[in-house]
């Protein structure tokens, strides 16, 4: 027979769209609209609703940026339409072309009560299933006039990212307000004709399924009548009957398809826009499953419930009683979608606390799967968080953006630095935002890498972002794809049993050691530098805060501020969201992360200040602060970890003296650091060790700056090619020795300028420690450059150490393989650590994420390693004015040091000593006898009882024993998960008597203990 297939796929193509797909309204009368443009930001809902409107009709623009209309439709549906289904049409001027990312609605009946939300794919309003013909209809809109970002023409500088800067022309203008018949029958022959166009152009070209749907379409399409498709859909459906109804094969891929709506908690929109998406999307989600039986949706982010919890009760209200049917699944038990390179180990380990606890306390719902799809790669601490959470599954589909390496499962177990294994899934389907289209179900089906060993993937299905989640459309394709010959399976299903089925059908899946890492977007760990400082010291501060107001609480009855610390914990949380923290949201964002994070630090100052004020005793105005508190979870300078001391100023040993050849040499009978007439240090001599830091001809301190122009997403992205062309900023306005800029210390200073900017260094060697400390400041006004700070260290080593969670990963040295090669740009916390056997060097930052490594062989044989430290970037997208303004950076080198002095310098950079006026030492909560054994908490309990909290960490990488001694009255203690409830002791050995216990773990292991304390404790 001749094949004529291509003809019937256009055919099929022309007729759905121009013909069929507009039938499925086949009648109409237009709505009369009045319109409230509100003066400023959004307005509460009753206002909205009785501010007095304005005639608006189609055609008209309408809506400045970012600003709030209330718009009422009103009309009545005509008598003849009596006993057919009607519904309003409300197009706000949509480009469909987009699921999402520009203006949105919110349909309100006049009683205030939400209905569902209006998206450019979801523009309709049901207003009668039967109507009787003659009612009146009356339906008010709160829509957003959220202006488009991410054109066609992407990544192109805009002033629209901010209210403040993007003025008040009108972005839209409204395409449609009708009245119409719904014909369901119609409707329901687009959705067979779509299910088996996509699905037949999917199939092997030589199969006899794919001719038995061609067949059955053309027959379809000639039981049409063109200029009657309505009276004709019926019989047209009956064509296809049959070729609906035929069965998968035994051995079809099966696909969980799971109703999503993927929503940045902030991103091209302000945070206060994200209240509004979310209450949109949740508000269509409700309706669709009133009428959708078989469907299920699931929503992460326990901050987005609690924004339409406060914000928009009715629709919470909604989502309740949802949740309770089980038909609206709560996933992820984490705060927000984080990202999982930068947040410290507490922030990861609280994300999880704080999403877990609301599920459980709002719903009864305890989650075990960790719901992270869209997130910028995933650290190798992760495992053992989601583990101590009480979790046991991750879920993520963002490691297919990789530009290099494909990675080798779908479904595996993934493990973590300390060998925990958790069960990870890959949805094969590649994306977040399924809409049902046949050629990602047969691509999902495909693309599985673990066939023959297991049979179902997971698909989180609907549009995010202002795209108001899943369509009743997807619910008819998924419904047709339930069982049927050619197509994997489709079924709703909740992610938990998804989870089960998958983990129950794979016997010894493969497993991935280390981190998730992916090869884009890259430069998330340097954008932004403010909101990543911002955040770095947020979570000093709230250990700090946590640690002197538990120690007040025990000392003193100091009153532990639980509120505040729950609510800062939270605010923080929120903004480790994965377009926040990375630096990636528009300046609106960005502009009002930084005002955040000033306000909770000054909060945070003012509690730790009341507590450290009690506890260092009597002070008179007079005084000199000098009761010396130590937050780190190491004894410095003679304050004990934990605690405080009188302190004894100690005269300074450093002395400076002219260089040889220009410059100044700094020297405290440790160390010996050489600063040359360019500013640069030319060598670091470990005089103890007999070794020198700098190979012979480098420099290190040396500021680089390279052009960065991505080939796309300008804020997310570094392109390797940016190494190719490098600047060393060597010029030298002024350098000087400060005597005295802190009682006993001198520092060199270094001024340079370069482009539009300046730069202030201050190199500090302070006596007694074998630390030189870099203060840099930069008055930063570049255009799409990257600056660097570069130590070249005299080390062969194949691998190097960074902080991360609970510990540290380490890295390749080399680029052997595309896997290697693709790790350009990597995450710390707050230490990098190379080391040869016996010898090592240590950078550790105060606030910086980026860095890169590479190596080379200079003539005499010897190996250089390069780290260098990102400072700032420059992008022009989403923010045109990134990181422009001035910067300071903490840095400090620390040559000779082991990987236990790396992590002792990461806490010390990060947690300053501070003195206090008084006259009392404090003596800590807890004394631990290992330096290895490490605090990386100190609290009471979030329930309220009193109790103390420490956690604790294996933090060099080896096994370690430690004797804990509680300095206050305790009657017991329990080993206890991240949300401080006990679990069994299994895998931690603990030896206890009643002076304290001894504690042993394995590599990397984190342990809670919790001490229900004796009344009278107070020491
Ligand atoms: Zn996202």
């Amino acid at each position: 027979m001749h094949d004529n297939r291509s003809l019937v796929e256009h055919r099929l193509k022309r007729v759905l769209e121009e013909r069929i797909a507009p039938a499925v309204y086949p009648e109409s009368v237009p709505l009369t609209g009045s319109i409230w443009v509100a003066p400023g930001e959004p307005v509460p809902v009753a206002e909205g609703l009785a501010a007095p409107r304005e005639p608006v009709a189609v055609g008209d623009r309408w809506g400045a940026p970012w600003g709030t209309s209330w718009l009422t439709v009103a009309g009545t549906v005509p008598a003849e339409w009596a006993g057919k289904t009607v519904e309003a049409i409300i197009d706000l001027g949509f480009d469909k072309n987009m699921p999402g990312f520009q203006c949105e609605g919110l349909v309100y009946r006049p009683d205030g009560s939400p209905v569902k939300g209006l998206n450019p794919r979801n523009q309709w309003v049901r207003v009668a299933d039967r109507a009787e013909g003659g009612e009146d209809v009356l339906l008010h809109v709160e829509a957003a006039s959220n202006p488009v970002i991410l054109d066609y023409h992407p990544f192109l500088p805009t002033l629209l990212g901010d209210k403040e800067t993007a003025g008040d022309e009108p972005q839209y203008q409204l395409e449609k307000l009708e009245l119409a018949v719904f014909d369901e029958t119609v409707w329901n022959l687009v959705a067979d004709l779509e299910v088996l166009g996509e699905l037949m152009v999917e199939l092997p070209e030589d199969s006899a399924r794919r001719y038995d749907i061609v067949r059955a379409v053309e027959k379809a399409l000639d039981a049409v009548d063109l200029q009657n498709v309505n009276a004709t859909a019926a019989a047209a459906r009956e064509c296809l009957a049959s070729v609906l109804a035929k069965p998968a094969v035994p051995s079809a891929h099966q696909i969980s398809a799971i109703g999503h709506a993927h929503i940045d908690s902030a991103w091209l929109w302000p945070l206060r826009e994200t209240v509004r998406k979310v209450a949109r999307t949740t508000a269509n989600m409700t309706n669709l499953l009133d009428s959708e039986p078989e469907f299920i949706y699931t929503m992460s982010q326990a901050a987005q419930f609690d924004f339409i919890k406060t914000h928009r009760p009715e629709v919470y209200e909604k989502v309740k009683k949802a949740v309770a049917e089980g038909r609206f699944v709560p996933a992820g038990g984490m705060w927000v979608e984080s990202d999982t390179n930068m947040p410290g180990s507490e922030a990861m380990a609280r994300q999880f606390v704080h999403g877990k606890r609301f599920f459980l306390d709002e719903f009864g719902v305890e989650n075990d799967e960790a719901w992270l799809p869209d997130t910028f790669g995933f650290a190798g601490g992760l495992p053992q968080i989601i583990k101590a959470a009480g979790s046991k599954w991750l879920l993520t589909q963002k490691i297919s953006w990789s530009q290099v390496n494909k990675f080798p499962h779908h479904t595996f177990l993934w493990e973590g630095i300390d060998g925990t294994r958790i069960f990870t899934h890959f949805p094969p389907i590649d994306t977040y935002n399924c809409s049902m289209k046949g050629s990602e179900i047969a691509h999902a089906a495909r693309n599985f890498k673990d066939k023959g060993r297991a049979s179902v993937s997971l698909a989180p299905t609907g549009w995010g972002d202002g795209g108001g989640g899943t369509t009743r459309e997807m619910v008819a394709k998924a419904r047709r794809m339930k069982d049927l010959e050619g197509s994997a399976k489709v079924a709703w299903e909740k992610p938990a049993d998804f989870f089960a089925k998958a983990e129950a059908e794979y016997q010894n899946p493969p497993v991935w050691v280390g981190e998730l890492y992916l090869e884009l977007h890259r430069a998330t760990l340097t954008s932004q530098a403010g909101t990543k400082q911002g955040n770095r010291r947020s979570e000093h501060l709230l250990r700090e805060a946590e640690l002197w107001a538990a120690t007040a609480a025990v000392r003193n009855s100091f009153e532990y501020p639980y509120a505040a610390l729950d609510r800062i914990w939270k605010t923080v949380l929120l903004h480790q969201f994965h377009d926040i923290l990375p630096g990636s949201s528009i300046a609106w964002v960005h502009r009002e992360a930084e005002k955040t994070y000033a306000e909770l630090g000054a909060e945070l100052t003012t509690l730790i200040l009341e507590a450290q004020g009690l506890l260092a005793g009597e002070s008179t105005a007079e005084d000199a602060p000098r009761v010396v508190f130590n937050a780190t979870p190491h004894t410095r300078e003679g304050v004990p970890a934990g605690g405080a001391r009188v302190a004894d100023p100690g005269p300074g040993q450093t002395s400076v003296s002219e260089r040889a050849g220009g410059g100044h040499v700094l020297d405290n009978g440790l160390l010996r650091v050489e600063i040359d007439s360019r500013g640069l240090v030319v060598s670091a001599f470990d005089i103890e060790a007999g070794r020198e830091t700098v190979p012979a001809g480098a420099a290190a301190n040396l500021l680089q700056i390279h052009p960065d122009f991505p080939n796309m997403w300008d804020a997310w992205d570094v392109d390797e090619f940016y190494r190719n062309t490098v600047t060393d900023l060597t010029g030298v306005d002024k350098i000087e020795v400060e005597r005295d800029f802190a009682p006993g210390q001198i520092r060199v200073s270094v001024y340079r300028s370069f482009g539009a900017s300046k730069v202030a260094q201050h190199l500090t060697l302070r006596s007694g420690a074998k630390r030189l400390e870099i203060g840099t400041t930069v008055d930063w006004h570049e255009t799409e450059k990257f600056l660097k700070l570069s130590f070249p260290l005299d080390i062969h080593a194949d691998r190097y150490a960074s902080e991360t969670q609970f510990g540290h990963i380490f890295r390749p040295t080399h680029t052997n393989t595309s896997w290697e090669a693709a790790k350009f740009e990597a995450c710390n916390h707050r230490f990098v650590h190379f080391e040869e056997p016996g010898w090592g060097v240590a950078l550790a930052s105060g606030s910086t994420y980026g860095h890169d490594v590479t190596r080379t062989v200079r003539e005499d044989g010897g190996t250089t390693t390069t780290a260098r430290i990102s400072l700032l970037r420059a992008p022009r997208f989403p923010d045109p004015e990134t990181d422009q303004g001035v910067h300071h950076f903490q840095h400090t080198l620390v040559p000779g040091a082991g990987i236990g002095d790396a992590v002792r310098e990461g806490y010390s950079v990060n947690l300053p000593a501070e003195r206090v006026g008084g006259t009392s030492a404090v003596e800590p909560l807890f004394t631990i006898d290992n330096d290895a054994v490490t605090a990386s908490a100190v609290k009471l309990a979030d329930d309220g009882s009193g109790d103390v909290v420490l956690r604790v960490y294996e933090s060099h990488g080896g096994r370690a024993s430690a004797g804990i001694t509680p300095n206050f009255g305790f009657s017991g203690f329990e080993i206890c998960d991240l949300l401080e409830r006990p679990i069994t002791r299994e895998g931690v050995t603990v030896v206890s008597d009643n002076d304290g216990l001894r504690l042993s773990l394995r590599p990397f292991q984190l342990v809670t203990l919790r001490f229900a304390r004796t009344t009278g404790s107070e020491a």
